[in-house]
């Protein structure tokens, strides 16, 4: 994307200072979702850099990477496969624990989320912040045997760093960098 399609993307998330915390600024994708040209926009970007992937599936992260996740495997014409917070899956899953700025939490897959062998998988989420979350999700899906082959955020909090955590999983695509 060139710099005028990014301010564009850009311009459409609302900046919510203080939430849920304060000192934290807020990045709210819900402005850019109720934005029919926007998501679109954004959407079909993603729909043009992956569609040459090859992948067999999109993996979401709990909550919003399944807006986006969902959307984009339909577009590719894939599966999608929900990771979730820890306590909502019904299946028999696999979990892995992650540090938080204070105490810690937990995202599970379905042990059988992928049935298709060696599956090449997307994952992806809004934004990267630490990169805590993301790092757990990248281990459930070499957990559970399949071909991790790229994480994907609208955002990434670049000051943060979180995407070095990433590297030796699969390489890192933002959409937009802050
Ligand atoms: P982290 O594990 O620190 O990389 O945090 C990533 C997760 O927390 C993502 O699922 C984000 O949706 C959410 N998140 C963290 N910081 C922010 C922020 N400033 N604005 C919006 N969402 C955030």
């Amino acid at each position: 994307l060139n710099d005028i399609d990014k301010k564009y993307l850009l311009d459409s998330i609302r900046d919510v200072k203080d939430f849920p915390k304060p000192g934290i600024v807020f990045k709210d994708i819900t402005t850019l979702l109720n934005n029919k040209d926007a998501y679109k926009f954004l959407i079909d970007h993603l729909e043009q850099r992956y569609k040459s992937y090859d992948l067999d599936y999109i993996a979401g992260i709990d909550s919003r990477g399944f807006i986006f996740g969902a959307a984009l495997a339909d577009r590719l014409g894939i599966g999608f496969v929900p990771i979730r917070k820890v306590g909502k899956l019904p299946a028999a899953t696999v979990c892995e624990k992650y540090e938080l700025e204070y105490g810690f939490d937990q995202i599970e897959i379905h042990l059988d989320a992928f049935p298709k062998k060696d599956a090449r998988v997307l994952v992806i989420d809004d934004l990267i912040a630490t990169g805590g979350t993301a790092n757990a999700a990248a281990k459930l899906v070499k957990d559970i045997n399949a071909n991790l082959v790229e994480m994907c955020f609208l955002i990434h909090l670049t000051f943060l760093d979180g995407a070095e955590k990433l590297k030796e999983h699969a390489p890192v695509y933002s959409v937009l960098e802050i």
